[in-house]
Order: C-alpha cells, then sequence, then structure tokens
C-alpha cells in the first residue's frame, strides 16, 4: 500500500478538499484504485453537531455518517468508496481510546498522546476494513502550525518512517500572496510553513502553490530552494475563473500524476481524462441559462449547500445548459413576497434544513411555484414545508404545520418519526444514510429513475403523517415514493403540475459531474421549458 499525505499552509479555505479529490481522480485516470479520507482537528466527534453557517453542508454518507463537506468532493470526483470510515475527528479519535482505556486495554500504561492518541490515528489511516486500494490518501484538516493538528501531523510522520519514504508522499498545499502595491509574489509564508513541517519532521515532496497569478520561474526557483523541494515538484494552482472542475485538468497539465507516480513507484496506465474532459467542454460551452431560484436560510456562505449547487450545475451539464443560481434568503420572502423575490426564475428548490427561522418564507415560495406552475424540487424540509403549505393552502387546514416548530398543533402534517420519540441525545441520532424507496410507475420520479426502487440518504427526525394521505391524494397529490420497510413517505409529486416533486432524502448527495443525479437532470429539463407547458412523460 502507498500512501500520500495532504497537509495545509499559511492560512486555512485553500481548498485543500477539492485538491486532494482532484489528485484522488489523477490517480483514478490512470487505472489505480484510490482511498479517500479526511482528518479533522475539532473536537466534536463527527460534523452533525456544527452550524452550516459556521462550517458549511453536513455531508452524509451512505452508511450514515455525519461527515465533513470535503467527503462530497471526494464522491464527486471519484469512485472511491467513501464511508463512515472516511472521516475522523479529534472526538472520534479520543472517544476510542478513552473507551479502549475504560475497557482495560492498556492496563497498567500511563495513556498518553504519543503513541495512545497516535497509534489511534494510524490504525484509522490503516484500517483493515477498508477495500484493497493502490493509494490511500488522506488530507489532514486544519493548518500546519496549529496546536490541534499536532497529532495527526506527528501520526503521518511516523507513517513516513515506518513505510519507507518512497510509499509515502508529502503534499504540502500553501499560499504565494500577491502584494498588489509592490506588484510581487511573496514565499515567506510558504518558507515558513514548510518549516514547520520540517520540525515536525515531515519533509514535502510536493509543494501545490495556490495564487492569483501565474508563478514565475524564479519564485519557483526560490520556493524550490527554500523549502527542499524539487522544482519541477512545485506544482502551481491558480484560482480558477470558471469551474472547480477544471482543477484536475490544471494538475494534470503539469504532469503532476507522473510526479506521484515516479515517487511512489506506481505500475499504472497512460492518463485518461477524456470523459471528464468532455463534461467539462459541456459546462463550458453551454450557452443557454436556466435560472435556478435556491429558498434557503444560509446563504451567505457558499458552502452550506455545497453539493446542492454542485448537483445542480451536473443537471445543466446534462441538459447543456449552463445553471444560474439566485440564492434567495427566506426571511427576505416573508419581508417583500414571493413575486418580487422569484419572479423571472425558471425554477425553484428548497434544501434542507433545521429550525423555525424563514420557514413561513419558504412556504410562501412554494405556493408561489405551485400557484405559477414553475417547476419545484423540495428536499427535506423543503418537501415537508410543501406539505404544510397544500394542507393550509389546498385542504384549509388553517393551522397545519410541522410539530418541529408547532408541537401543539392540532393538524400536525409532519411529526416526528415514531422511532425518534425515545431519542434523547443529539449527536448521530437521526434517521441516517441510505434506505430503500418503492416507486410508483408512470410517477416524475420513476421516469428520471428508470427504476422500481432506489437507494438515497436522509437525513431527518421528522416525516409525512399517513394519517392525512387520503385527504391529500383526494386533491391531486401523488405520493409516488414509500420506505417499504415502514410505509414512510419518501417523495411526493404533483399531479396537475409541470413538474412538482418533493422527497424525503437527500439525492444532492449522490450527483457527479459525470453522472448527473436523475431528479436533479429532470428538474432543470423541466425549468428548462417551464412556461411552456411541458407534459408529464
Ligand atoms: N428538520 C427536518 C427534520 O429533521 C428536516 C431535516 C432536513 O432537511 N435535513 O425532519
Amino acid at each position: 500500500m502507498k500512501y500520500i499525505f495532504v497537509t495545509g499552509g499559511v492560512v486555512s479555505s485553500l481548498g485543500k478538499g477539492l485538491t486532494t479529490a482532484s489528485i484522488g481522480l489523477l490517480l483514478e485516470s490512470r487505472g489505480l484504485k484510490v482511498s479517500l479520507q479526511k482528518f479533522d482537528p475539532y473536537i466534536n466527534v463527527d460534523a452533525g453537531t456544527m452550524n452550516p453557517f459556521q462550517h458549511g453542508e453536513v455531508y452524509v454518507t451512505e452508511d450514515g455518517a455525519e461527515a465533513d463537506l470535503d467527503l462530497g468532493h471526494y464522491e464527486r470526483f471519484t469512485n472511491a468508496k467513501i464511508t463512515r470510515l472516511s472521516n475522523y475527528t479529534t472526538g472520534k479519535i479520543y472517544s476510542s481510546v478513552i473507551a479502549k482505556e475504560r475497557a482495560g486495554e492498556y492496563l497498567g500504561k500511563t495513556v498518553q498522546v504519543i503513541p495512545h492518541v497516535t497509534n489511534e490515528i494510524k490504525i484509522a489511516i490503516r484500517n483493515p476494513s477498508r477495500e484493497e486500494v493502490d493509494v490511500s490518501i488522506a488530507e489532514m484538516g486544519g493548518t500546519v502550525g496549529d496546536i490541534e493538528s499536532l497529532p495527526f501531523l506527528e501520526a503521518i510522520r511516523q507513517i513516513g518512517l515506518e513505510e519507507g519514504r518512497n510509499n509515502v508522499l508529502y503534499i504540502h498545499l500553501t499560499l504565494i500572496p500577491y502584494l498588489r502595491a509592490s506588484q510581487e509574489m511573496k514565499s515567506k509564508p510558504t518558507q515558513q510553513s514548510v518549516g514547520k513541517l520540517r520540525e515536525i519532521g515531515i519533509q514535502p515532496d510536493i509543494l501545490i502553490c495556490r495564487t492569483e497569478k501565474p508563478l514565475s520561474n524564479e519564485i519557483k526557483e526560490k520556493l524550490a530552494l527554500f523549502c527542499n523541494v524539487k522544482i519541477e515538484n512545485v506544482i502551481e494552482e491558480k484560482d480558477v475563473d470558471f469551474s472547480i472542475y477544471e482543477v484536475p485538468v490544471i494538475f494534470a497539465s503539469q504532469k503532476m500524476d507522473e510526479r506521484i507516480i515516479k515517487h511512489l513507484s506506481l505500475k499504472c496506465t497512460e492518463s485518461d481524462l477524456s470523459e471528464w474532459q468532455d463534461m467539462l467542454n459541456r459546462l463550458k460551452h453551454s450557452d443557454e441559462t436556466v435560472k435556478i431560484a435556491v429558498v434557503g436560510k444560509y446563504l451567505e456562505l457558499q458552502d452550506s449547500y455545497k453539493s446542492i449547487y454542485e448537483a445542480l450545475t451536473h443537471g445543466g451539464v446534462a441538459n447543456n445548459v449552463r445553471v444560474e443560481i439566485k440564492r434567495v434568503n427566506s426571511e427576505e420572502i416573508e419581508r417583500n413576497g414571493a413575486e418580487k423575490m422569484l419572479q423571472g426564475v425558471n425554477g425553484i428548490l428548497v434544501p434542507g434544513g433545521f429550525g423555525e427561522r424563514g420557514v413561513e418564507g419558504k412556504i410562501l415560495s412554494i405556493k408561489y411555484a405551485r400557484e405559477k406552475r414553475i417547476p419545484f424540487f423540495g428536499i427535506c424540509l423543503g418537501m415537508q414545508c410543501a406539505t404544510i403549505e397544500f394542507a393550509r393552502n389546498v385542504l384549509c387546514l388553517n393551522d397545519a404545520h410541522s410539530c418541529e416548530f408547532a408541537p401543539t398543533t392540532s393538524n400536525p402534517v409532519i411529526d416526528l418519526m415514531t422511532e425518534q420519540k425515545q431519542v434523547k441525545t443529539i449527536g448521530g441520532s437521526m434517521r441516517l444514510g441510505a434506505y430503500p424507496c418503492e416507486l410508483k410507475e408512470h410517477s416524475l420520479t420513476f421516469i428520471a429513475y428508470k427504476s422500481k426502487l432506489v437507494y438515497e440518504r436522509h437525513r431527518h427526525r421528522y416525516e409525512f403523517n399517513n394519517r392525512y394521505k387520503e385527504l391529500f391524494s383526494a386533491k391531486g397529490w401523488d405520493f409516488s415514493g414509500i420506505c417499504p420497510s415502514n410505509e414512510l413517505v419518501e417523495i411526493i409529486e404533483l399531479k396537475d403540475h409541470p413538474w412538482f416533486v418533493g422527497v424525503q432524502f437527500h439525492p444532492e448527495f449522490k450527483s457527479k459531474l459525470v453522472k448527473p443525479h436523475p431528479l436533479f437532470r429532470d428538474f432543470i429539463k423541466a425549468s428548462r421549458f417551464s412556461g411552456t407547458g411541458i407534459k408529464r412523460g
């Protein structure tokens, strides 16, 4: 087994996740099998208890882990199997060490960061239950120099020694700032960050330099000399003008995959990025635009609805159109009305969420989509809001609500799942991960998936209240997807509407550039023709 470790220097938010995912794709394009992991230095056991506004979206894996959003990049870029073993935090590592200590596994010993915590990290990196792969790639969260990431760096240093230096490759992602006043690029922050790594005992083999402007030869030489890296291993990662999906191609043009292969003596095929390049060209050269409103409440941060935005882009690629995303704050809809905020959009998407803030604005936007016959896609909370809207405005159940927001409503059209009623703790206790969903033939979703049984990922505590099924059906509501094991409503559709679909699950997590999700593809298709009255089928 060969290992690649990716560290980050100078500042956070350099796009280490994207860089790591791109490295994975480059190796896969040469016929290699890779695994990808993310190690996060924070103490939360997983990302599930963090606010998307601060930390970005919580990503959900097939096996139900609430994980860092970088895992989304890994799945979108590669075919690596991403599971709960793909993301570790300080909290998760310590929980395991403390559990072992209580079980008496270290009996007689003083339990310490080195070797007990570092051993636990090494076990996670080498986890034997992971599939056989050629290269295991691990991204170290945080920035070199942070106190909290030290045990992780120490662990990867030890792996370098244990496995032999030609089986382990260290990649350091860094920032080369450009000073406008003196019109210079500066190498000093990188020198210092590499200096810090070398103090720990890690000598990076490849430097990837995030930069606004192209790196001159002079600065490359300086970086190589001061950081003790071969000049051909100083790779430029200039800010992309167009799309994040260009990053692997930029790396390939600088032969970064060749450098990795050489260092690790990997046996592989010639690179084949043709499928990726083809999708990228389609993305670049589509001149028709479809405007989609995403009505949410964590809009300031690009990362809060990361997978939704990506899946919309993929849906555009599948239709050869460019998707323009209009981020609409649902609280502003409450203040200004839906018409003012949503006029002129081709489709409306209401994503998942928690808490009451902004819910009424989401409901208003769904009413607008339903009445104006604008294609609508509701995801998780979006589907629940569609249910509330229909109950209030079509079934005339004026106080209809979700028990999440109005626990004492006399019309709880969205109710807490029975299995959730006993749950007392918050972390990792929702209905999580993939569950089966049976589709009704001739429904919009069946037409999209072309399959009767699908598996999609979940993250929720509330569900459609089946007591109301008949009332809804009588007024044109179609329950087109049901979970076979417990009759839980997974998908709703509105019959007399061009495209109105609500799903209790999160299809956005399974969409890729080279394999757009069928529901996003068809939502964009319907939005493209919105106003022209396309018929289902
Ligand atoms: N808050 C809702 C629930 O827990 C929806 C969750 C979501 O959108 N992910 O059921």
